[in-house]
């Protein structure tokens, strides 16, 4: 018998990684205007900001010395060098939110998934995957954000980060949008609904209903 650990938190932690162009952020931004209790973490970034992004808005953005700075002295909860850049969480603030019961989405790479997974095994991993890498390609050049380069760069860091997929308990084909969409809404709901989430969330009815921690073989 092994005592499974309550969340630390009452909020639950969602980390949402894709390759470039699978349509994360496409999705995510849909998602939290269907489940407004999910706030998305802004992450710190080096890259440089696209036409139409806003600082605080999709990321924080900084420079590299900055942002080595801020990694030495443990503010990021994970940090990871992605397509050239530097990007990291902020420990503080999905610490602060988690706390009060606010849930938490990560958009993230692998690399970070893992370092995230270490520090919360509660935390739901979802892999959006393309139809096709052509289909991969195609949204990337529509898109319309990068420069040809950076795509070629993006699309050849692609299989790298498919290869990472199955560290992650849920996939989600992003073929038909409304489709993928559904599915990510359904696994947001069952994590909320899961029962050591629950219990971390609604602590005093669990009490009241005499329900105490729960031991699994
Ligand atoms: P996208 O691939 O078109 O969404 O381009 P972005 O430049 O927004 O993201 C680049 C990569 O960095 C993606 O794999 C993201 O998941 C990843 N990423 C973004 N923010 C973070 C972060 O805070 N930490 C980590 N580890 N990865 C991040
Ligand atoms: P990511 O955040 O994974 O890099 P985006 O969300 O920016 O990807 O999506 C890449 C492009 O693909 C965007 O232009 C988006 O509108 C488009 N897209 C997203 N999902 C679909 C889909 N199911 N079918 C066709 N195009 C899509
Ligand atoms: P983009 O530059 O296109 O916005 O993001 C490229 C990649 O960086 C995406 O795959 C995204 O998930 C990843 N990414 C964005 N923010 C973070 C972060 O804070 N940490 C990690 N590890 N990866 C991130």
């Amino acid at each position: 018998m092994s005592v499974v650990p309550a969340p630390a938190y009452s909020g639950s932690l969602f980390i949402v990684a894709a390759p470039s162009g699978a349509g994360k952020s496409t999705l995510v931004n849909a998602l939290l205007a269907l489940e407004p209790g999910i706030k998305l973490s802004i992450s710190t970034t080096t890259r440089a900001p696209r036409p139409g992004e806003q600082d605080g808005r999709e990321y924080y953005f900084t420079t590299a010395d900055d942002f080595v700075a801020r990694a030495e002295r443990g503010e990021f909860l994970e940090w990871a060098e992605v397509h050239g850049n530097y990007y990291g969480t902020s420990r503080l603030t999905v610490e602060q939110e988690m706390k009060n019961g606010t849930d938490i989405l990560l958009e993230i790479d692998w690399q970070g998934a893992r370092q995230v997974k270490k520090q919360f095994p509660h935390a739901a991993g979802i892999f959006i995957l393309p139809p096709s890498i052509a289909a991969l390609e195609e949204r990337l050049y529509k898109r319309g954000t990068d420069e040809p380069h950076i795509i070629t760069r993006r699309l050849l860091a692609a299989g790298g980060e498919i290869a990472h997929a199955p560290e992650f308990e849920y996939a989600i084909i992003n073929e038909e949008f409304n489709v993928a969409l559904s599915e990510l809404q359904a696994i947001v709901k069952a994590t909320r609904c899961r029962f050591a989430q629950q219990a971390a969330r609604n602590a005093s009815l669990f009490a009241q209903l005499g329900i105490h921690a729960q031991q699994e073989s």
